[in-house]
């Protein structure tokens, strides 16, 4: 019989997922504290439930998609919480981008429910989500791992078993120090370009094509040069995601100053009002520092 799967977490990532299940030909069990993002779900097909519990006790696998170490930990845990609803057999996806070791937590408390549980967050975005093309980091047990796969092929296109629970939490924020760093790098390369005299639009031209050339440049292109800072993906979120990685180095003892910088930078950011900003808004606070906004000077380079 076809396993029922539950969906707890229907924001700008889980909508766009469990709609992909269902167009797999999943049947769905649903919640989301909002009852929009609820209703919107029922209307496409889903089953709906009060509380993450009367998911957990209606489907096989259970999947999570919601923002922060201390919701997962809400939505997991006492007499509403999805443990209580799973039983022996039940698998457990979370598909969020937390802490490690709440992941490690969450799986230790499964486990002793006879359930095994992943920690499976994603890269790619909410674009990545809609198209079901998103990067997959999987921590948690190989067998696991394996029946879970066929539901990971729907919603991505790179999917991965990077190891123990807790090591697909620690890869994600590995990807987030990447992309927050790439952000901070390519804003100041056009800010320094363009208070120079050169037209951003052909910095990133000729970047993109040698070694600086990465898609943080193709994908927040149309961003920067048009200062739309629609999210996307918000600093909130980013900020979140570095201060898990910088926690991380410091159990390990590894220096990360890059890291650290660019998330100074989101904290004066959110300071200022700019929290739900996309994080592509980091050019904001180089080009304020510089007192110079990109694009405001002649395209002619003095050479
Ligand atoms: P979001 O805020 O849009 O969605 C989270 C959803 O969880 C919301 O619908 C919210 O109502 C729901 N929720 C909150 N508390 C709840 C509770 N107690 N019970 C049930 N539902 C609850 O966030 P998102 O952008 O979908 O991100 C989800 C996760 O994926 C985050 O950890 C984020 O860091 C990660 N992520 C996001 C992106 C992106 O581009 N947005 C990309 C990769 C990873």
């Amino acid at each position: 019989m076809p396993e029922t799967i539950g969906f707890v977490g229907l924001g700008v990532m889980g909508a766009p997922m469990a709609s992909n299940l269902m167009k797999a030909g999943h049947s769905l069990v649903v919640f989301d504290v909002v009852s929009d993002a609820l209703d919107k779900a029922i209307a496409d097909g889903a089953k709906g439930a009060g509380n993450p519990r009367e998911v957990a006790e209606q489907a096989d696998v259970v999947i999570t998609m919601l923002p922060d170490s201390s919701v997962v930990e809400a939505v997991m845990y006492g007499d509403d919480g999805v443990l209580a609803g799973l039983s022996d057999g039940n698998l457990l996806i979370d598909m969020s981008s937390i802490h490690p070791t709440v992941s490690i937590a969450v799986a230790a408390a499964a486990r002793e429910r006879g359930v095994a549980a992943l920690d499976a967050p994603v890269s790619g975005g909410d674009v990545g989500a809609q198209q079901g093309t998103l990067s997959i980091m999987v921590g948690g047990d190989e067998a696991a791992f394996e029946r879970a796969k066929p539901y990971f092929e729907v919603l991505g296109k790179t999917i991965v078993h990077v190891g123990e629970p807790g090591a697909g939490q620690v890869v994600k924020a590995c990807n987030q120090v990447v992309v927050a760093v790439s952000i901070q790098a390519v804003s100041e390369a056009l800010v320094l370009g363009s208070k120079a005299g050169v037209a951003p639009d052909r910095i990133l031209d000729v970047l993109s094509g040698g070694l600086a050339g990465n898609k943080v440049m193709e994908v927040r292109r149309r961003n920067f040069l048009e200062h739309d800072f629609t999210p996307g993906f918000r600093i909130d979120l980013h900020h979140k995601d570095l201060k898990i990685a910088l926690e991380t180095a410091g159990t390990y003892d590894v220096a990360l100053p890059a890291t650290g910088i660019v998330h100074q930078a989101m904290n004066a950011l959110r300071a200022n009002g700019h929290g739900s900003d996309d994080h592509s808004g980091l050019l904001r606070l180089v080009e304020e520092q510089a007192n110079h906004t990109i694009g405001s000077t002649s395209p002619t380079a003095k050479d």
